[in-house]
């Protein structure tokens, strides 16, 4: 069975096995970003009574699917991900329509998705317990790692397929059933996914998938009792509020915000420097939570990197995702780009305006959610532009005067998802991971992008001190561990 209910673009929820209206059957509008005047698609508006019956099925289908022969589980994963892979080109198009990335992006990460699924078909039949030495030689001691329940996943809507792939394929593998919700702002790439797993004939009740707004279904989706973990990505107020409302018994897994460094030392290559300042802040138009929007510069090479840095980006190309060979495309929703220029006018009272800060409205740009690339210069630690996460096409340059002071400036925000430092300098590099708060570290590398084999994950306000997501971490996550004593 398929999302779709006819040859128009209106998708249902699917529940218990089941392609359904939402209960009220009202809709809401999926619009294109770069194109407002197109719709690309419409979802069921779900609420309450719809995310009750998600859980319901969830709770229901966990006995028979924990005791589904691995081997089994493992076939969905891998079956899912042939059925993403067979649906690349179609379903990146859809994603860049919804979501406005540019379309080899949006590929690559319904690629990512896939590989995330097959690795953790493999990873998860060789996550293990331990045995445990002891004095009774008629005695076994170890762990076993069973799965938790019922867990929700809530995604945002910048990596609309990957994040929720990289949190349901090890809930599925380790034995749990899910609830999936995606981003209001990107359903149709969640439904995607959603339905890769059914077409892999995933038994009923064990994905559930619903749309509609955090408002109605977020609260049922969270804090019903028969819920066991919740993996969140999303704002780091968002998450705040989640974490606060769930039971102690709940687990909770929250991806949030950042406010990314990247040190730019006296001894780096410049060329490569601005290369990791342009890739890492402006890609996705600077919409990743990992994205560079702090460069704190060495005051030596402050002007050189400054001046080859806007050269850069003047020359970026700007326009619809679906256009090839464009750097930027417009940012996903119009409450994004508010936020975003009511920052850049803030920037313009506290910094200095070096490149862009403008919205771009004339020809091709009319219809759609454009900001210039913006770039501001003298900004201190005080400025909100340095201290708020912004979200967007924007970069704050700040000036250092040594290593301690780089690291002093870099530390002092209440984030610490990734950071990133441009040096030839072994010491400053193997320093710089020691010293820098942050989740993810990078040495001339961009903050942005990780590896689905590697944990991931940040420090203070951007995560919640519990546990890593991807890799082997990300199993841990949808376990719990049984000691068992076993004589004979
Ligand atoms: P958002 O507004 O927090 O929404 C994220 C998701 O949570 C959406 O599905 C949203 O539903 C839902 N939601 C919001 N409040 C909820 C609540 N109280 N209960 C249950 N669900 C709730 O974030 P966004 O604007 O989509 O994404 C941008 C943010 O995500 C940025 O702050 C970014 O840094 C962060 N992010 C972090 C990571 C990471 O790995 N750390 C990765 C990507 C993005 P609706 O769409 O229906 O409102």
């Amino acid at each position: 069975m398929h999302g779709a209910t006819t040859m128009t673009d209106t998708y249902r929820n699917y529940i218990d096995g089941e392609w359904c209206d939402s209960v009220s059957g009202r809709l809401f509008d999926n619009i294109n970003p770069a194109d407002t005047r197109e719709t690309v698609s419409r979802h069921a508006a779900s609420d309450a009574r719809d995310a009750a019956a998600a859980v319901a099925a969830a709770a229901a289908a966990f006995p028979a699917w924990r005791k589904t022969p691995i081997g089994k589980r493992a076939k969905i994963l891998n079956d899912a991900a042939t059925y993403l892979e067979a649906n690349a080109d179609a379903f990146a198009a859809e994603l860049t329509r919804e979501e406005g990335k540019a379309l080899n992006l949006a590929r690559d990460e319904i690629v990512r998705s896939a590989q995330t699924l097959r690795f953790y078909a493999v990873e998860g039949q060789t996550y293990t317990g331990e045995t445990f030495p002891n004095d009774d030689p008629d005695m076994v001691v170890y762990t076993q790692r069973e799965p938790l329940g019922v867990v929700t996943v809530i995604s945002p809507w910048n990596f609309p397929v990957s994040i929720p792939a990289r949190k349901i394929a090890p809930a599925l593998i380790a034995g749990n059933t899910v609830v999936f919700k995606p981003s209001s702002d990107a359903p149709l790439s969640g439904l995607r996914l959603a339905e890769a797993f059914v077409k892999a004939g995933i038994p009923r009740g064990v994905l559930n998938f619903l749309t509609g707004s955090a408002g109605e279904v977020g609260e049922t989706i969270v804090a019903s009792p028969a819920v066991r973990a919740v993996s969140f990505t999303g704002s780091t107020s968002a998450g705040e509020q989640i974490h606060r409302a769930v039971s102690m018994t709940t687990r909770t897994q929250m991806e949030l915000g950042g406010k990314n460094p990247l040190i730019v030392m006296e001894d780096a290559d410049l060329d490569q420097a601005v290369d990791l300042a342009v890739k890492g802040g402006l890609s996705l138009s600077g919409q990743a939570c990992t994205g560079t929007s702090r460069i704190i510069v060495m005051a030596a090479v402050k002007q050189a990197f400054t001046e080859k840095l806007v050269a850069r980006v003047k020359a970026l190309k700007i326009g619809s995702g679906l256009q090839t060979g464009m750097d930027l495309g417009p940012l996903a929703t119009r409450k994004q780009r508010e936020t975003v220029l009511g920052y850049i006018e803030i920037g313009k009272q506290e910094a200095t305006l070096l490149q862009g800060g403008t919205a771009l409205t004339e020809g091709d740009f009319a219809h759609g959610f454009y900001v210039a690339p913006t770039i501001f210069t003298d900004v201190t630690m005080s400025m909100r532009i340095a201290r708020e996460e912004i979200f967007g096409p924007v970069l704050a340059i700040i000036e250092a005067s040594s290593y301690a002071d780089a690291m002093a400036k870099a530390n002092d925000t209440e984030y610490g998802l990734s950071a990133a430092i441009a040096t030839r300098n072994a010491r400053y590099a193997h320093d710089f991971a020691n010293d820098i708060e942050s989740g993810t570290v990078k040495i001339n590398r961009t903050t942005t992008g990780n590896l689905v084999n590697a944990p991931f994950g940040g420090l203070k306000r951007s995560s919640t001190a519990t546990f890593r997501e991807s890799g082997r971490a990300g199993l841990e996550f949808y376990t719990q561990v049984k000691t068992v004593y076993r004589g004979c």
